[in-house]
């Protein structure tokens, strides 16, 4: 498979803080501090960092749920000022209605987007059912599904409108760890079939440097951009396993380093943690 085009800038971040008011007694709390951040068309971005940092509150940005304080956000130059169908979000909670069927809970994503023409939808809604794997299931209801089929209608529902974009927010966080495998594998196949542009935030570092064109990671909060670098591992991953590359191993233990501390591997210490620290990546 050839390398996707990933070039022409489709979001542009621009000196953003967010700021939350605390209790209506005039006090905030900085949930991101002056971040610069750009995704580029076609690319495959994730995001690390440590819990309460800002990661959700960017991601939200982006989808035009929230608002910056201060600084600029654009998608293909315009101003994002609210939700669109260009962009869909896809949580770790799959929020599905638990009273419609896959078929019914994928339409959804449809109905938001207004009205089509009923033909027109159960083609599109047929089409996205094989790409995430649950032909069989249309006539299932979420409580008969695994935690793992639950999110790839979950994934369906966000891509059935066909977006330009996926914001996913720990998508696999309540997934057990052999179906998180599958589904890491499920979303390379999806991205590499769709073309779509994705921001990815997760809490693991192997998910993160497998899944991403580039991997960013944020600082503690007020979350800032500390650490990026551009994963040159070739596609599809899934077709061999990256974690064996030289290249995979190094990114992962200075990922380590920068968020948990001294990783294992290295526990002599080398005087080097704050060069690292300050390193910005290729
Ligand atoms: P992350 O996703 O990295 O865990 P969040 O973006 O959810 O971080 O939150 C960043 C900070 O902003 C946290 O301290 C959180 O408590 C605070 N925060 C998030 N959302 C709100 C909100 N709606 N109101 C007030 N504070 C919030
Ligand atoms: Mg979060």
């Amino acid at each position: 498979m050839t390398p996707r085009d990933a070039h022409e800038p489709l979001i542009e971040v621009r000196d953003l803080t967010v700021a939350y008011p605390l209790g209506g007694d005039g006090s905030y709390v900085v949930a991101l501090d002056s971040i610069d951040f750009d995704v580029r068309e076609g690319e495959f971005v994730t995001i690390l960092g440590p819990s309460g940092c800002g990661k959700t509150t960017l991601l939200n940005v982006i989808a035009g749920l929230v608002k910056p304080t201060l600084g600029a956000v654009k998608m293909r130059g315009e101003a994002i000022t609210k939700p669109g169908p260009d962009r869909a979000v896809v949580f770790q909670e799959h929020a599905l209605f638990p009273w419609r069927t896959v078929w019914n809970n994928i339409r959804y994503g449809i109905e938001m987007q207004g009205s089509d023409r009923q033909a027109d939808r159960d083609a599109r809604i047929a089409e996205v059912v094989k790409l995430v794997g649950l032909e069989g299931f249309e006539r299932a209801y979420p409580r008969e599904l695994s935690g793992g089929m639950q999110q790839r209608v979950g994934l369906a529902r966000a891509i059935v409108a066909d977006p330009r974009m996926l914001l996913m927010d720990e998508p696999f966080g309540a997934i057990d760890a052999l179906t998180r495998e599958v589904m890491r594998n499920e979303i390379e196949r999806i991205i590499l079939e769709t073309g779509k542009t994705v921001v990815f935030i997760t809490h693991s570092i192997d998910e993160a440097i497998l899944l991403g064109d580039r991997v960013v990671v944020f600082s503690p909060r007020p979350g800032t951009i500390k650490f990026e670098a551009t994963i040159d591992l070739p596609r599809p991953r899934y077709e061999y396993d990256p974690r064996a590359e030289s290249a995979f191993i190094e990114l992962r233990e200075e990922l380590w380093d920068l968020l948990v501390g001294t990783s294992p591997e290295s526990s002599e210490p080398d005087g080097n943690d704050d060069a690292r620290a300050v390193t910005t990546g290729k």
